[in-house]
């Protein structure tokens, strides 16, 4: 292929497709490389794509008969674990209920071949049909540059040119530092291990358990015993049939205290609420993928370059302040807005990074770079000890008091809290902590 592409999108992950569904909306000649056998066969997510996003990419995506996602979300929960016990804030709501909905549980394999089917009919539909791409089973092995500026990729022996290039590979972005926009080596703190069972259970059987209605779902966070003692925490999502099950682990932490994924996803299912959870249930994927903690410090120096822009998680762009991982959504909108600076520098015939550090200034104006600045207090305090750890037992504490009734005269639950408090921290220690959380929450 000697042609030359208005861009190449590197990744067919969320940030690719919606991008590459961008361009092809915008009429603009490109190709999109996937490395998987396709789009999606190498992507691991919870997961839960939050926001509405997804109807501005594609309007009314849900009235679509088997669209990619599994169900809308109108039950939240975080729940606090201690051995035995669970704590947990409950939120259900029928506001919930209306489409466009405010989170939809995906399984990346589905929703993101639904996303690329979705590619090709505007590729189809553009005046590029027979000139845009999406090639799957190629691995880009290398950015092209010619005076610190992108030109194409190289895979194998082949090249490919372009105007501009998209980086979308994901938070393994070997390519974001070949170009010289992050350094070598991340450290390990920044970095997460995720792992993830789908559980397959009779259709029934999960909507009672988990008090479904027609397509409703639930999203449930866990803290605490979840990872016996290593950074982190759990997920439950409900899907069609199945459940997602997983946790989130710190890969420091883990190699200090000998840990491996994979035990520790054992340790939290024997957790009495995890077992009733998944009991007669039958594992049907498992799959482990790093993902980055949200520490913005893991960011690249910058996400533009002469002729290159970087989007979603190669630019580390994920928030986890303990509500929700927010990684697809944001891969998302920085991949939409990637895509139209790159129209813009089109209409200029300019992509050098005078035009391109646009894509910066969006980012900044949007929630994605807002969002991961002001809660970046809130990431951190998530990660210490006290909120991994003694907050959930003493919580756990607190409530298995509260709720026990032993026919005799029962402390008043001031007492109760603060005997809790007093086992398992102090006072003091949750006064700074309570401080903290105002500011950062
Ligand atoms: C266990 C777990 C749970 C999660 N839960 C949630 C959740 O509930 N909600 C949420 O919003 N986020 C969640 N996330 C995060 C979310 O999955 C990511 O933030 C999101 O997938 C990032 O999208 P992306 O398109 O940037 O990258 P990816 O989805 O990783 O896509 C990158 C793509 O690039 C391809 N690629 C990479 N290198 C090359 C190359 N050299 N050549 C060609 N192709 C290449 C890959 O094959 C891949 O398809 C979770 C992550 C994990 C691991």
């Amino acid at each position: 292929m000697d042609e030359k592409f208005d861009c190449i999108v590197i990744g067919g992950g969320v940030a690719g497709l919606s991008a590459a569904l961008t361009l092809a909306r915008n009429n603009m000649k490109f190709l999109l490389i996937e490395r998987g056998e396709f789009a999606g066969s190498k992507n691991v997510s919870g997961g839960v794509l939050w926001g509405s996003d997804l109807n501005k990419l594609v309007p009314n995506y849900w009235e679509e008969e088997d669209g990619g996602w599994e169900r809308f979300i109108n039950h939240r929960r975080l729940t606090f674990m201690d051995e035995q016990s669970t704590f947990s804030l409950d939120f259900k709501s029928k506001h919930f209920n209306e489409a466009p909905y405010s989170g939809v549980v995906v399984l990346r394999s589905k929703f993101d071949n639904w996303l690329s089917a979705k590619v090709q009919e505007a590729i189809d539909a553009s005046d590029f049909a027979m000139d845009s791409f999406i090639a799957t089973n190629i691995k880009v092995d290398e950015v092209l540059m010619e005076n610190d500026k992108a030109v194409g990729i190289r895979t194998g022996e082949e090249e490919f040119h372009a105007d501009s290039v998209i980086i979308a590979e994901g938070v393994n972005n070997l390519l974001t530092r070949q170009v010289g926009l992050q350094d070598k080596y991340v450290p390990a703190d920044h970095m997460l291990t995720g792992i993830k069972e789908v559980i397959r259970f009779d259709q029934k059987v999960l909507e009672d358990r988990f008090q479904l209605n027609g397509l409703s779902g639930m999203s449930n966070e866990f803290v605490g015993w979840a990872t016996d003692g290593v950074e982190g925490g759990g997920f439950l999502y409900t899907n069609r049939d199945t459940i997602s099950l997983g946790l989130v682990l710190s890969i420091k932490d883990m190699r200090e205290k000998k840990r491996s994924p994979h035990d520790l996803l054992n340790h939290f299912k024997t957790h009495p609420t995890i077992a009733d959870a998944i009991r007669g249930g039958e594992i049907v994927e498992y799959s482990a993928h790093v993902v980055s903690s949200g520490d913005s410090r893991a960011m690249p120096k910058e996400l533009y370059k002469d002729g290159i822009l970087i989007a979603g998680e190669a630019a580390n762009l994920l928030m986890n302040a303990g509500k929700a991982i927010q990684g697809m959504d944001y891969a998302m909108r920085s991949g939409i807005l990637a895509a139209e600076t790159i129209v813009k520098a089109k209409e200029q015939n300019d992509y050098s990074s005078a035009v391109l550090r646009e894509y910066r200034a969006v980012l900044n104006d949007s929630y994605v770079m807002k969002d991961i600045n002001n809660f970046q207090d809130a990431v951190h305090l998530l990660h210490t000890e006290t909120m991994q750890s003694k907050v959930p037992n003493l919580i756990c504490d607190f409530g298995r008091q509260f709720f026990t009734i032993k026919n005799e005269p029962t402390p008043k639950s001031e007492k109760m809290l603060l005997g809790a408090i007093k086992r398992h921290s102090s006072l003091w220690e949750l006064i700074q902590l309570g401080f903290k959380a105002r500011k950062s929450l």
